[in-house]
This record gives structure tokens, C-alpha cells and sequence, in this order.
């Protein structure tokens, strides 16, 4: 049996900002992942700026492949329009790897089946002991499954592929275009990063996907001629945020983080900031011994998460005057720009 004073499961961006967190302030902190790093993870790649201020890196200082995100060309409603954006793209393979190693935790390729209560903490499939566990192994985390309650709501579709081929494209190299689906229940990407394209399509109805998938590929397909990388596209799903899932954060020793706990943003679907935000902040709240939930729920960016998930659940129909804007409030949005007057506007949700 290996003592460790935390583990965490998975090892993706959430448990590598938690673990890395947690080794800095002196903890021996072992991360159990089911894959062998460097591994694929289905993503677009897009990381927005406040990603690099919780992992403490400037991307100027990032050893891999990184494309600065200026401008983005979003299809919608019959019209084409290219609004500003702020952020950068990254290949997950290549991202992930780097975050794992850099976070000074012991890596052990191992994939966790089942948690039981110690004297003193818990133990890991007979093996591993600790007095802290983080489940932070996304959608399907076993820590999420065998201890907390499950989530109501389902979890969004996707379906995607990067493949290493040129294809042509509207705009520059790190210029993405954006298929938003016109009832707003998803958006399709494709994405150029020099010799790698990502393309692929998110819907809030999973049984919306495959006819979104298919209506995305004639578009892209019209565009830029056959795709054949397409036909072996992979699919995933992940939880958007609610506020209900802040209540089931933690319990006596045992933490979730990132997608096992469904934090994505509700409206674009980004979940590498929430991650390694919710990883930072569940490591402060084992060390501090302070409250998770009251961290998580104070923070400014779940704050804004909480009122975007109102509007998300809002019929859309009202938005519909807002058609020629939405494109640009998209941008803001993937640019993860603060909402502005979110005080008077949690007023008017608390007392409207
Ligand atoms: C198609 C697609 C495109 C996306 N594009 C973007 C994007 O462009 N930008 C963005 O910000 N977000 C994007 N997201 C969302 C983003 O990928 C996730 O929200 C993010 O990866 C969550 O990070 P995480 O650390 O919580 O989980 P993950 O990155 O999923 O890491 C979980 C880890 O846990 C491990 N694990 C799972 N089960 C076990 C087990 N039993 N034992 C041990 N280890 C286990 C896995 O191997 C994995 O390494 C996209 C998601 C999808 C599906």
C-alpha cells in the first residue's frame, strides 16, 4: 500500500492545476490516470486568456504548438460576420502532457475502479492510501460515480476529429469558423492550426448531434471539398454548469473538479478555464481547510457561469431581435470577457 497525503484521479487539466497546487505547498501528491501520457483528448483546443493566469504561465513561455485567436468567422442566420476574439489555440494532446509533467505531482498509469472510506482518509482499489482525494477524471470520474449523487440533467454531445491535413479556409491560420446552429441548441468548428485541422460539432440535445453532424459536414464539406478524416470522427459528452452541481462539490475528504463535477461554461461549452480554476480552488480548500462550495460559488467567473445558465434555459424565441448581435456576443463569450453588470443583474435575479 503507497501512502500519499493526496491523490488525485485523472489527470487532465483540472487534476494537473490541483495537483500542482497542492506539491507546492509541500504535499505528496500522486495522480492516478487510466491513460498513458501524452493521450488524445477530444477538444477543440481554444483556451482563453484567464486560463494562463491559473496555471501561472505566460503563453509566450509555453513550449508547444500555440496559435494566437484573434478574429473568428461566425456563419449565422444566412450570414457571415467576423467578430474580434481574444485567445489562443493549443493541441490537448500536446497541452495536457505539458501540465501533468510540469505539476510535480508521481504520475502512476492507473485505472481507479473502486473507493473505500479508511481509518484515516481512503484507499484505492487496495493500493493507494490518502487522506485527500480529488476526482477530477471528467464526464465518467469513478470518484464522481461511487460517492456523489448522480446529476439530473444530461450532458451535452459532441463529436469531433483532428487530423493533420491543409484544408482550405476562410481567414488565417488560427482563425476558426463557427457553424452556429440556427435554434442555438449548438455550434460546428473548424479549426486550422497549420498543418492540423479540428473540426467538429456540440449539440445541448444529445438526439440533436448526428442530423447537426451531418447538416456541419455538407457546410464545411461545400466549402473546402471532401473531408475524408471526417468518417472517423469520435464522439464524447460532458456536463454543461448548473448551480445545483456546486451543492454536491465535496464531502469530509473527497473533492470534485472540472467536467466530474460539470462545470462547462453554459452557453460555449468551454471547460479548460473552469477546470483549472475549480482544480486551484478545491487544492486551496484542502490546504486552507476552508469551504469549497463558498469558494466555488463566490468566484466571479462561476457567478457569471450562474447567470448565463439562466439565460441558457430561457426560451429563445425573446432573442430573436438580438439575431444581427449574436455573433459578436459569441466572441465575448469564447473570449471569456467578464459580464458586465453582473451585480445588478444577480439583484435583479435575487429580487426580479
Ligand atoms: C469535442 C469537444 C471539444 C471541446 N473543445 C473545448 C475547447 O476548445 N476549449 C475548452 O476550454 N473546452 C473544450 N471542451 C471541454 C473540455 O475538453 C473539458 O471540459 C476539459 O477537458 C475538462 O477537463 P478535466 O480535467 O475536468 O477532464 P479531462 O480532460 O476529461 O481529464 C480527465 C482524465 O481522467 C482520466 N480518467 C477517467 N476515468 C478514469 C479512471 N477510472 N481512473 C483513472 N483516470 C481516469 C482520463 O483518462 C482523463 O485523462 C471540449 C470538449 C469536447 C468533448
Amino acid at each position: 500500500m503507497e501512502t500519499f497525503d493526496a491523490i488525485v484521479v485523472g489527470g487532465g487539466p483540472a487534476g494537473s492545476n490541483c495537483a500542482r497546487t497542492l506539491v507546492r505547498s509541500g504535499m505528496r501528491v500522486a495522480v492516478l490516470d487510466a491513460a498513458r501520457f501524452p493521450r488524445v483528448k477530444l477538444c477543440a483546443g481554444w483556451v482563453s486568456p484567464p486560463v494562463w493566469e491559473q496555471i501561472g504561465l505566460s503563453p509566450g513561455d509555453y513550449p508547444h504548438g500555440i496559435w494566437e485567436w484573434k478574429r473568428m468567422h461566425v456563419h449565422f442566420a444566412g450570414k457571415t460576420r467576423s467578430p474580434g476574439c481574444r485567445g489562443w489555440l493549443i493541441r490537448r494532446v500536446e497541452f495536457d502532457d505539458f501540465l501533468l509533467r510540469r505539476s510535480g505531482a508521481e504520475v502512476v498509469e492507473h485505472r481507479v475502479q473502486k473507493i473505500e472510506r479508511g481509518q484515516d482518509g481512503f484507499v484505492i482499489d487496495g493500493r493507494y492510501r490518502a487522506r485527500f482525494v480529488v476526482g477530477a477524471g471528467g464526464t465518467n470520474c469513478p470518484v464522481a460515480r461511487t460517492l456523489f449523487p448522480r446529476k439530473e440533467r444530461k450532458p451535452v454531445a459532441t463529436q469531433e476529429r483532428e487530423f493533420e491535413a491543409r484544408t482550405p479556409f476562410i481567414g488565417g491560420d488560427g482563425e476558426p469558423e463557427i457553424l452556429l446552429h440556427d435554434d442555438l441548441g449548438g455550434y460546428s468548428w473548424s479549426i486550422p492550426k497549420s498543418s492540423w485541422t479540428n473540426v467538429g460539432c456540440g449539440t445541448v440535445d444529445p438526439k440533436a448531434l448526428l442530423p447537426a453532424w451531418s447538416q456541419a459536414r455538407r457546410f464545411f464539406e461545400e466549402e473546402k471539398g471532401p473531408i475524408p478524416a471526417l468518417d472517423a470522427v469520435k464522439g464524447h459528452s460532458y456536463y454543461l454548469f448548473r448551480s445545483d452541481h456546486l451543492r454536491d462539490c465535496a464531502r469530509d475528504g473527497v473533492y470534485l473538479a472540472g467536467d466530474a463535477l460539470g462545470l462547462a461554461h453554459p452557453l460555449t461549452g468551454e471547460g479548460i478555464l473552469p477546470a483549472v480554476t475549480s482544480g486551484r480552488l478545491c487544492a486551496e480548500a484542502i490546504l486552507g481547510g476552508s469551504d469549497y462550495r463558498k469558494l466555488l460559488e463566490s468566484h466571479p467567473m462561476f457567478r457569471d457561469y450562474r447567470i448565463l445558465a439562466a439565460v441558457s434555459a430561457a426560451p429563445k424565441k425573446p432573442l430573436r431581435f438580438l439575431t444581427p448581435l449574436i455573433p459578436r456576443l459569441f466572441a465575448m463569450a469564447f473570449s471569456a470577457r467578464p459580464l458586465p453588470a453582473r451585480r445588478a443583474i444577480e439583484w435583479w435575479q435575487n429580487h426580479g
